[in-house]
């Protein structure tokens, strides 16, 4: 197995029936990359910046963040790189930011709420975003949006960016696509109408799992509610797909789901163009991917979303694709 899994490490993702996807990794710093690329990664669909304001004792500077960006950018030469701006607050704390003491942190003061409430912190960051630009494909991505005035908003505050620099004449790429995770429930239900501004989705299952269950992600006692393979969750995902591609725009996931044995079947049924993971879940997946059929996969799914609980999904998918187990 281990042998197959190096023979892909330079292939594409292409399922049975030849279709085509893509494998990106996620990770929290520059030093992540390396294993991305050496477990065949094709991208990076999740960096998750905050690593790097949480790990000092002051807030980095705009060159430190930019020099942390480029080497990502470089590294990845020209395969894309999705920079998710910074996801802080309520549970993860940092010294140096005045965040409140919250009773809901999940449901409180944290990533672009934060951002757009902190707009001289949310610029630098942009800034040296702006400027890493022309050192590879970048593309740039707003956490925990909930209403289109916030995705507004930020992309406002980027554009205004964008003009400041080209004022000074630091050069800036013209192409960075900009996007939004999906990972609160309000976003999923109105994907039709956020898939007309937005350049692509990033679905984050991690959190919308949470959101919409009603389950705290780190609560073991409601941990049997955390269900992935819930049909509402994924007939959530379908809507977003469908939404997107209506629009011509691609949809990607980099929560744990996208690179889980069980919903990679599901997920390519539903037309999922990118799926993100951690770095030892790439070679695997390609090789799951590889025995798959899009056509079979495009048929479980539409079975999958009638049905009523997570428990018969799962049953369903490992009966119709016994090789991924
Ligand atoms: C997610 O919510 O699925 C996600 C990828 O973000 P994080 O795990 O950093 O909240
Ligand atoms: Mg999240």
């Amino acid at each position: 197995q281990q042998q197959l899994w190096v023979k892909l490490k330079d292939e594409p993702t292409r399922t049975k029936d030849k279709i085509q996807v893509e494998l990106s990794g996620n990770i929290g710093t520059p030093r992540d990359v390396g294993s991305v690329l050496e477990n065949g990664g094709e991208g990076i669909g999740l960096y998750r910046t905050e690593f790097l304001f949480m790990g000092q004792a002051e807030m980095p500077t705009e060159d430190m963040q930019f020099e942390a960006y480029k080497s990502v950018l470089e590294m990845m030469e020209d395969k894309p790189v999705i920079v998710r701006t910074l996801d802080i607050g309520g549970d993860k704390e940092v010294d140096y930011l005045d965040l409140p003491k919250e009773i809901n942190p999940f449901l409180g003061f944290r990533a672009i709420r934060f951002c757009l409430a902190n707009e001289a912190m949310f610029r630098t960051q942009l800034r040296a975003l702006l400027r890493s630009s022309i050192h590879g494909n970048l593309k740039i991505m707003f956490p925990m949006v909930a209403t289109l005035e916030e995705f507004r908003q930020a992309k406002q505050l980027l554009l205004e960016e964008k003009e400041n620099l080209q004022k000074e004449e630091i050069d800036v790429a013209d192409n960075i696509e900009v996007g939004i995770m999906v990972e609160i429930p309000s976003t999923a239900i109105l994907a039709n109408q956020f898939a007309k501004e937005v350049d692509f989705f990033s679905i984050g299952t991690n959190d919308l799992i949470q959101y919409t269950m009603a389950a705290d992600r780190m609560n073991e006692h409601v941990s049997y509610l955390y269900q992935p393979y819930h049909p509402a969750i994924l007939n959530l995902v379908h809507q977003v797909i469908q939404a997107a591609h209506r629009e011509g725009k691609w949809v990607g996931m980099c929560g744990e789901m996208a690179g889980d044995p069980v919903a990679i079947p599901i997920l390519l049924g539903l037309g999922l163009d990118e799926f993100s993971m951690s770095a030892s879940s790439i070679l695997p997946a390609r090789s799951q991917i590889s025995t798959l059929s899009k056509q079979e996969m495009e048929e479980l799914a539409r079975t999958v979303l009638k049905m009523g609980t997570a428990e018969e999904v799962k049953k369903l998918v490992k009966e119709k694709t016994p090789r991924s187990f």
